[in-house]
């Protein structure tokens, strides 16, 4: 960890995405109204974040405004946490990993992953890293490695090249696709983890620094129907709607400076721990949808990141 008092930063982004071609073809009517760089209305009521972006905002832009910080202060050794929180279908997975193999739709983490090696690549030959990386998900407060289907913890993985990254979250991927019959569903019900861990050596001084990232997709946060839900949709919306409840009691505590830090009341935020309280930077991304159609969850998801915009 690097030598300078413990202060935690926590910014908070607001990204839109734009109309898609149901909500085109039903009509719906396009709400946000955007002033300056960092204010959205919607229905008449104001939000401010540290920034927020328009649907036409590239994934390059996002990038540079949400992560590149980060992925430096990781360098220097720091520890630190990106979500992406947001309803079902409001870009979260687009946000975090778009499309992992083009070099304009790329989203936040592959992006970082090329970073992180240019690093590497850049620097002189007395420098040695280690880049371990995990990819897990939590689903009803159960951890499931995406890597190895039949470990108890998670598998670590080192890796040596960007390309080794992109196909291990591809193996990740088409794991998790495989465990379940309806992948979207499923996504939207568990949040997906992926964690990078840079470790490096000086081998000239001995000097030695670690930083690691945790790079997270979270469950939809839309409210299920009281009606209708029962048996196990109800119990996955009920521990959902915890998680995030609690996540987002952990970053008030936080922010708050509080001495009481609830991490213990969810496996989310018992894990990381490391990654949000001390020396560590977070963001959240909050993702939202411009139509009409999803107005009050739309509102209700930017009320979760206004508390500490
Ligand atoms: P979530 O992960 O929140 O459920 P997705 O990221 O899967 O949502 O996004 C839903 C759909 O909208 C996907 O087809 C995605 O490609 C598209 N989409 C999301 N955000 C954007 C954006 N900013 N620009 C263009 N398309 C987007
Ligand atoms: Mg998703």
């Amino acid at each position: 960890m690097a030598d300078v008092p413990a202060e935690c930063t926590i910014k908070v982004m607001c990204r839109f995405r734009p109309l898609n071609s149901s909500e085109v073809t039903r009509g719906d009517k396009y709400i946000p109204k955007f002033q300056g760089e960092d204010h959205v209305v919607v229905g008449s009521k104001p939000f401010q974040f540290d920034r927020v972006f328009q649907p036409s905002t590239t994934q390059e832009q996002v990038y540079n405004a949400c992560a590149q910080k980060i992925v430096k202060d990781v360098l220097e050794g720091y520890n630190g946490t990106i979500f992406a929180y947001g309803q079902t279908s409001s870009g979260k997975t687009h946000t975090m990993e778009g499309n992992l193999h083009d070099t304009d739709g790329m989203g936040i983490i592959p992006r970082i992953v090329q970073d992180i090696f240019n690093y590497i690549y850049s620097m002189d030959e007395n420098l040695e890293f280690h880049i371990k990386v995990s990819y897990f998900e939590i689903y009803l407060d159960k951890i499931r490695d995406l890597l190895d289907g039949m470990s108890q913890g998670c598998t670590e993985r080192f890796v040596c090249s960007p390309e080794e990254v992109m196909d291990t979250i591809d193996e990740g991927k088409s794991n998790r696709h495989v465990a379940v019959t309806n992948m979207n569903e499923h996504s939207s019900r568990s949040h997906s983890i992926f964690q990078i861990n840079v470790k490096q050596e000086n081998t000239a001084t001995e000097q030695k620094l670690s930083g690691k990232l945790y790079l997270v997709d979270l469950a939809g946060s839309e409210k299920v129907s009281k009606t209708g839900a029962e048996g196990a949709v109800l119990d996955e919306a009920k521990n959902i709607n915890k998680s995030l409840s609690s996540l987002g009691n952990v970053i008030s505590a936080l922010a708050e400076g509080s001495g009481y830090i609830p991490y213990r009341d969810s496996k989310m935020t018992r894990i990381l721990q490391d990654s949000l309280g001390g020396n560590c930077r977070t963001t959240i991304v909050i993702c939202a949808s411009p139509s009409a159609y999803n107005e009050s969850e739309t509102k209700s998801t930017l009320m979760f990141g206004q508390r500490w915009a």
